[in-house]
């Protein structure tokens, strides 16, 4: 399939990883059409040459025109963020079902020959994850299921119609497991952030006011590996044209600690800032890493940016954010 040129939907391809998806597919020339709820002036990344569509995919007429023509599509659409998000927003999160449910019925009845769903590493069972120095997480260990509640459980869910629909219809699916991405051109404040961006933001508030204090969420000890852009967009590439017809963890296995994460980004902008802990924050599971034994065997490749390597691009993108040096042009993720 590479190499061709396809028509391809990205489904929220005004968020942070379907821009850069929809990038990527853009430089291997394909013909892109993205999809999203949003309105367009708040799309992460706008590319000129792509049809963009404002759609919302709950609704299945809305699905069947984003699918309309396509050759393959890509769902990358959810109402989703960090652990601030996905703890109080559990059934704004499950609600996310009608966005793979209508797009896979639309992606069968049009004939889409091949369908690539995001998963997430929250469908893992909360049993497997009680400890900072954690084992890293096999494919198999989603069963038995007891996934994070709400947004682990419609992960956990669509999946398994994206199997059944490969049984039953032909339609071949790919599904993968995101580990924790993050980059540029995501989001960083307003409370859907995740634990890098929203790392890299207090630091730079601290530096720009001279308050020199941040507030941690939990005790610092938990424990998580992070995926950079760059490598996720490169694993969807080949878990799509690949054979691999079951879920696939897709992160990086560098374990690290969440003071750890805030050491790293401290050395990079600079400063030393003193840690202030909230307990009653929202903490998720207490260690969480990518097993990337699979992956390895079947591709030959594994995520392999180093954090410090990509926090440096996330840091300096958000603190140009952060001090008015406007939107730059969408620059290279490498
Ligand atoms: P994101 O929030 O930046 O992108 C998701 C996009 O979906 C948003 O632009 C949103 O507007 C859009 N969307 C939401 N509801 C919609 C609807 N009804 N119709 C059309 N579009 C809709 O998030 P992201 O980080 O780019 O995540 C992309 C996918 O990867 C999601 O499925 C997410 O669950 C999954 N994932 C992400 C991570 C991560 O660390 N970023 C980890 C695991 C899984």
């Amino acid at each position: 399939m590479n190499g061709d040129r396809t028509r391809v939907l990205v489904a929220g391809g005004g968020g942070f990883i379907g821009g850069w998806l929809a990038r990527d597919l853009i430089a291997r020339g394909h013909e892109v059409r993205c999809a999203d709820i949003k309105p367009l002036d708040e799309w992460f990344q706008v590319h000129a040459e792509v049809e963009n569509l404002v759609l919302d995919l709950r609704d299945i007429a809305c699905s069947r025109q984003a699918v309309a023509g396509m050759s393959q599509a890509y769902n990358l659409a959810a109402d989703m963020g960090g652990m601030g998000f996905i703890e109080t927003h559990k059934a704004d999160c499950m609600l996310s079902v009608l966005i793979n449910t209508h797009l896979l019925l639309a992606a069968r009845d049009a004939g889409v020959a091949r369908y690539f769903y995001a998963s997430s590493a929250c469908v893992y069972a909360a049993d497997k994850q009680t400890s900072a120095d954690v084992t890293a997480l096999r494919e198999q260990d989603a069963y038995p299921a007891m996934p994070e509640d709400g947004y682990g459980w419609e992960k956990l869910f669509s999946e398994r119609m994206c199997r059944h629909f490969r049984e039953d219809y032909g339609l071949e699916t790919r599904v993968a497991r995101f580990h924790n991405v993050y980059g540029p051109h995501g989001t960083y404040d307003g409370g859907r952030e995740k634990a890098p961006a929203a790392i890299c933001r207090k630091v730079i508030q601290a530096k720009l006011s001279g308050t020199r204090d941040i507030e941690i969420w939990g005790d610092g000890l938990q424990t998580r590996s992070f995926m950079y852009i760059d490598d996720c967009i490169g694993g969807i590439n080949r878990i799509m044209n690949s054979d691999i017809r079951d879920p696939i963890n897709l992160g990086s296995s560098e374990l690290v600690s969440i003071n750890h994460l805030v050491n790293i980004v401290e050395e990079i902008a600079g400063v030393r800032l003193v840690r202030r802990y909230n307990p009653d924050a929202p903490k998720g599971v207490r260690g969480r890493n990518s097993d990337n034994a699979l992956i390895r065997r079947l591709l030959g490749w594994e995520p392999s940016t180093p954090l410090l390597v990509g926090m440096r691009k996330t840091h300096d993108w958000i603190a140009m954010m952060m001090t008015g040096r406007g939107t730059p042009p969408t620059p290279a993720a490498s």
